[in-house]
C-alpha cells in the first residue's frame, strides 16, 4: 500500500474494473457466475428442518435453480426472532446438496460461523450488515472460498468495492456481488432495489453481480417484477427466497415466494435474458 495518504486511488485497486478488464468469472464446478448466463439462487430465508430442505431441493432442482440458498447462522433484527439452526443447518444443506448435486450457499455472521460455514458451504454470504465488518471480510478472504459480498443498506458503491477490495487483498478473487436493496425514505417497500446499481457496479469491477430482490422489496408482489428488472439491467444472476408455506416461514415470510410462483416466473426471466444478449450487451 503507498504509505502518505489513506486513500488508495480506486483506479489500482484489485477488485476494479480498471485493473482487469475481462469479466472474472465465479467457477462453482456444477455453474459459472459471470459467464454470461443467468445463475437461479434459490431457497428459503432460513433453514428450518431436515424435511423442509431436501423436500425444497428437490423441486428447485426439477425446476432448473443452479444454487440452493439458507441461513443457518441469522442476523435477525430481534433478538428474540428465530436465530438459526446453526450446525444442524449447514448439515441439513451439505444433504440437500448430496440430494441434489447443487451447490449452496449460506452466511457466516462473524468469525466463528464463518469458520463452521467453511467446513460444509460452497459459498459464504456476507449480509447487508455485515459488509464493513472488515476483519470478517479478511478472514472470508482467507478461506478461499467463494464470497456472496451483499450491498450494505446505506453503503455506496464505492464502499461495497472497498468491501470487496478487502477481500481481494487476502488473495481471493471469487466474489459474487449481490445488490439487496438500500435504505431510502420511502416505507411502502423493505429497502429500495438500487437498480442503477447493477450496471454502475459492473462498470466499477470485473466481478459479476447477482441482484436479490427479495429483501430489494420485503413483498412477494413485487419480486418477479423487480427481478426481471435485474435481468435486463444486466444481473448475472438473481437470488430469490422461496418458501413453501410463506405464511408459516420462520423468518421473510412475505417476501418469499411460493414454488410455484418461482415456476411462473423463471421463463420470462430467461427470455428477456436472451433477449439482452441477442441484443449485444456487454455481459
Ligand atoms: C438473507 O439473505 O437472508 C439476509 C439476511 O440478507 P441481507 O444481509 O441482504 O439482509
Ligand atoms: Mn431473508
Amino acid at each position: 500500500m503507498p504509505s502518505g495518504t489513506d486513500v488508495t486511488p480506486v483506479s489500482n485497486m484489485i477488485a476494479s474494473r480498471s485493473s482487469k478488464n475481462e469479466n472474472t468469472v465465479v467457477d462453482l464446478g456444477t455453474c459459472r457466475v459471470g459467464d454470461g448466463s443467468l445463475v437461479i439462487i434459490a431457497g428459503p430465508c432460513a433453514v428450518e428442518s431436515r424435511d423442509q430442505m431436501i423436500c425444497l431441493a428437490r423441486i428447485l432442482k426439477k425446476m432448473g435453480v443452479s444454487i440452493i440458498r439458507g441461513g443457518a447462522f441469522k442476523p435477525r433484527t430481534s433478538p428474540y426472532s428465530f436465530q438459526g439452526l446453526g450446525e444442524e443447518g449447514l448439515k441439513i444443506l451439505s444433504a440437500a446438496r448430496a440430494e441434489t448435486g447443487l451447490p449452496f450457499v449460506t452466511e457466516a455472521t462473524d468469525s466463528r460461523s464463518l469458520e463452521i460455514a467453511c467446513r460444509y458451504a460452497d459459498i459464504i454470504q456476507i449480509g447487508s450488515r455485515n459488509m464493513q465488518n472488515f476483519s470478517l471480510l479478511r478472514e472470508a478472504g482467507r478461506s478461499g472460498k467463494p464470497v456472496l459480498l451483499k450491498r450494505g443498506f446505506s453503503s455506496t458503491l464505492e464502499e461495497w468495492l472497498m468491501a470487496a477490495e478487502y477481500i481481494a487483498s487476502e488473495g481471493n478473487r471469487k466474489i459474487i456481488f449481490c445488490e439487496r436493496g438500500i435504505r431510502t425514505f420511502e416505507n411502502y417497500t423493505r429497502n429500495t432495489m438500487d437498480i442503477s446499481a447493477i450496471p454502475a457496479i459492473k462498470e466499477l469491477s470485473h466481478f459479476p453481480v447477482v441482484a436479490d430482490p427479495s429483501h430489494g422489496t420485503g413483498r412477494r408482489s413485487l419480486v418477479g417484477p423487480l427481478a426481471r428488472a435485474s435481468v435486463a439491467a444486466g444481473a448475472d444472476g438473481l437470488m430469490l427466497e422461496v418458501h413453501e408455506n410463506p405464511p408459516a416461514a420462520l423468518s421473510d415470510g412475505p417476501q418469499s415466494l411460493y414454488p410455484a410462483e418461482l415456476e411462473g416466473l423463471l421463463p420470462s426471466l430467461k427470455a428477456l435474458h436472451s433477449a439482452c444478449v441477442l441484443q449485444g450487451r456487454a455481459v
